[in-house]
């Protein structure tokens, strides 16, 4: 792909996906007023994943997310439950977060034999991430803007490059 796929107005020239590279000179930043998720809800709703606050480092992702991690954390505070019920510590959210324009959702996994599980599932949601724009939820795509990944739909796409002209 070239650098070249936007007109002076913006418009795309290109495929819908042709946005590989940043014109040249764009510094390469995420949306800068990108609408971050609420964890309110889900510290209210999962109270064994989300439990020791202690534990936590960091929570900052997207709001396009919300859904995926939303699912995520049913499917966990379930296995959490579980790990109670069975006498086990718990395991805990300790930090969510994007990487490579990915969702990285990291755990503390208690003790028991449900680890694995909960692996297995927060793998194929990170995967999944990649699919989804971190802003909207739309369906979206990985691409690299010199340097620095991210997944974004195609119009945010066009917003992230459009913000650097400006
Ligand atoms: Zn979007």
């Amino acid at each position: 792909m070239t650098p070249d796929t936007t007109t002076s107005q913006g418009r795309l020239t290109g495929s819908e996906w042709g946005l590989a590279m940043a014109p040249t000179g764009l510094p390469p930043e995420r949306i800068a007023d990108m609408d971050m998720i609420d964890w309110r809800p889900f510290r209210a709703e999962f109270q064994i994943l989300f439990g020791d606050q202690d534990e936590i480092i960091s929570l900052s992702t997207g709001s396009g997310w919300r859904q995926l991690v939303w699912d995520l954390c049913v499917t966990l505070e379930e296995l959490a439950r579980q790990q109670v019920a069975e006498g086990h510590h718990p395991m805990r959210v300790s930090q969510v977060k994007e990487k490579f324009g990915c969702l990285r959702f990291y755990l503390a996994s208690g003790t028991g034999s449900l680890a694995e599980k909960a692996f297995e599932l927060i793998e194929a949601a990170e995967e999944r991430s990649g699919t989804i724009c971190e802003q909207c939820g739309k369906p979206g795509k990985t691409q690299t803007l010199r340097g620095w990944d991210m997944t974004y739909c195609p119009d945010h796409w066009r917003e992230a490059l459009k913000e650097k002209r400006d």
